[in-house]
């Protein structure tokens, strides 16, 4: 067993956060340098780096969190939208190797960009290539 992350030392009440949803296996709180009033991080309690690293019924419990907290979060702060995101992996960005799902309340106006903003430059994809790589998705 590795050191345990910020996020299982939230869960085991070891560094202070300011906690709003917990059940046996999801808890959110209310990120530390927000982004926007209102920004929420939903974690599984069990330590997974990566999204692909959660079993079933872990993924399921956080999705369901997620679905609950987003007119929450929203309404709490008044906002007229949320984007909705995961870091998942270094190269996405992810700092913490703890899966987290960020809640961003966004407003009108607030000088923001969509998640079409994260990536770099666009591809110039063939038909071939995008047959390819629908294909290898698919199966
Ligand atoms: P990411 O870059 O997706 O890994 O984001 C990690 C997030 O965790 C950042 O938005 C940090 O502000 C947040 N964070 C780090 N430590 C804490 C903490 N102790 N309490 C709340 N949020 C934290």
């Amino acid at each position: 067993m590795g050191e345990p992350t910020i996020f299982e030392q939230i869960a085991a009440g070891d560094i202070p956060a300011r906690i709003v949803y917990e059940t046996d296996t999801v808890l959110a709180f209310l990120d530390a340098n927000p982004l926007a009033p209102g920004h929420t991080l939903v974690v599984p309690k069990e330590a997974h780096e990566r999204l692909r690293d959660l079993p079933d019924d872990v993924a399921t419990d956080l999705w369901a969190a997620v679905d609950e907290l987003t007119p929450r979060v929203e309404d709490a702060v008044d906002a007229d939208a949320l984007t909705v995101g995961v870091n998942d992996g270094e190269a996405a960005g992810q700092e913490v190797p703890h899966v987290h799902v960020h809640l961003v309340p966004r407003f009108d106006g607030d000088g923001g960009g969509p998640i079409h903003a994260v990536a770099g430059s666009r591809p110039d994809l063939s038909d071939e290539e995008l047959d390819d790589i629908a294909e290898r998705i698919e199966t």
